[in-house]
């Protein structure tokens, strides 16, 4: 028996693309933990690593090689990233990339865009998207007029936006942060040529471009989002795959910006358990599998496969629906309009959306219980998983 309504799935075990929840039902996954999973629930080398690293303790507080060596493997596969600093979630990466991209310029001024979601930090939480958007709430209460006006939020993939306020309070601006491909509304990736526009505004203005690819990164390709389109932004923000299930958040970049961090520079940035060696095995363990050959390519091809097979089963079954896919994050919005912002993305039928997802939950399928986030596929979805995903979807539409 499924039990939906309000009351959220207990889990109890994962393994490779499978869940279990406490009553003993099995799903395939295309949640992954929110994204972090790209190699599937218990992968047994990150499990490995992680036992072995939590036998010699779990915390020093101090550095660790296992640290350096996620480090080398993130500037290894993300050139813009000179330097890296470890903290212990994606919220924590942003407000600390925020915090000195404001010390470097001397400015206050934070630019976001409606839709993306950076975490819960204060100055962000404004038209965020997740579970934020879902309930309705994407300004949250609580947050301070102050903080609410240092941060001016404009639509996801227009220039234009950026351009007029540039042209007004360019100077006053210290950051841009954006989702390079946004997740958090459901999956909409940059219209060509808006990744390139605001890497030349922010160059012409001196702005600190801040990707942040918390999702996205090590998730679209190994470079993350700016590797895949080739654009090398000041700051990055990383977390979710970089900690292989376990909790962690890394910010980064241009070397003469990160100086600025204490105790090179002024800016106080600490947490105790940063850089925890447990979480940085979960890490390297991840990121050491994933520079397998061809996987990517792989992971690739059962995306495309899914996503090909989900819009087919959307097109027999007569339901209007917009698709979207970058890599293995993919996205069906209930809705006939091309979706490339926010608003495009509430014109989606979310009651649909809603009995949809109880349809693929009642046929074992497990997404997102929201039409505005990410379905992710892992290197565990293997070829029957994806069938058995299609076919679920073609009976759950034909039953809306
Ligand atoms: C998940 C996410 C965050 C927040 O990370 P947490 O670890 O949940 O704090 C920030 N930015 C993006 C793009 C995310 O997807």
């Amino acid at each position: 028996m499924v039990r939906w309504g309000g009351t959220p799935i207990f889990f109890k075990s994962g393994s490779g693309c499978h869940v279990t929840d406490i009553d003993g039902n099995s799903y395939i996954d295309y949640v992954c933990s929110w994204g972090p999973l790209i190699l599937g629930h218990a992968h047994p080398d990150v499990i490995k690593k992680i036992r072995s690293t939590a036998s010699k303790g779990t915390s020093f507080g101090a550095p660790t090689v296992l640290e350096t060596k996620l480090a080398k493997l993130i500037k290894e596969a993300v050139p813009s990233i000179e330097k890296v600093r470890f903290v212990n979630s994606g919220t924590e990466a942003t407000m600390s990339a925020i915090r000195v991209a404001r010390a470097f310029t001397g400015r206050e001024l934070v630019v976001k865009f409606e839709g993306c979601y950076h975490g819960h930090v204060d100055g962000l939480l404004i038209k965020a998207g997740s579970g934020a958007a879902t309930l309705g709430i994407p300004t949250s209460p609580g947050i301070p007029q102050g903080y609410a006006s240092t941060t001016v939020v404009l639509p996801y993939n227009s220039l234009q936006a950026v351009e007029a306020l540039c042209k007004e309070r360019g100077r006053e601006i210290a950051c841009i942060i954006l989702e390079p491909v946004a997740g958090n509304m459901g999956v909409v990736p940059p219209v060509p040529g808006y990744l390139e526009g605001l890497w030349k505004l922010t160059r012409a203005n001196g702005i600190v471009l801040i990707f942040d690819e918390v999702m996205s990164g090590f998730r679209v390709s190994p470079g993350g989002a700016q590797g895949l389109y080739g654009i090398r932004p000041d700051l990055t923000t990383l977390g979710k795959i970089i900690g292989g299930g376990l909790p962690v958040g890394a910010y980064g970049g241009r070397a003469d910006i990160m100086d600025k961090i204490a105790p090179l520079g002024a800016v106080y940035q600490a947490g105790t358990l940063s850089g925890n060696p447990v979480a940085m095995a979960a890490g390297v363990a991840t990121l050491e599998a994933l520079k397998e050959a061809s996987l990517y390519e792989r992971l690739e091809e059962s995306s495309r496969n899914l996503a090909e097979g989900l819009e087919r089963a959307a097109r027999d079954s007569g339901v209007k629906t917009f698709h979207t896919r970058v890599g293995s994050m993919l996205c069906i919005f209930f809705t006939e309009n091309r979706v490339t912002d926010w608003d495009s993305a509430k014109t989606s039928d979310t009651q649909h959306y809603a009995a949809y997802f109880r349809g693929m939950l009642e046929r074992g399928v497990y997404l997102a219980p929201s039409q505005f986030e990410a379905a992710f596929v892992s290197t565990a979805h293997g070829g029957e998983d994806i069938e058995a995903t299609i076919k679920a979807s073609s009976e759950a539409m034909k039953g809306l």
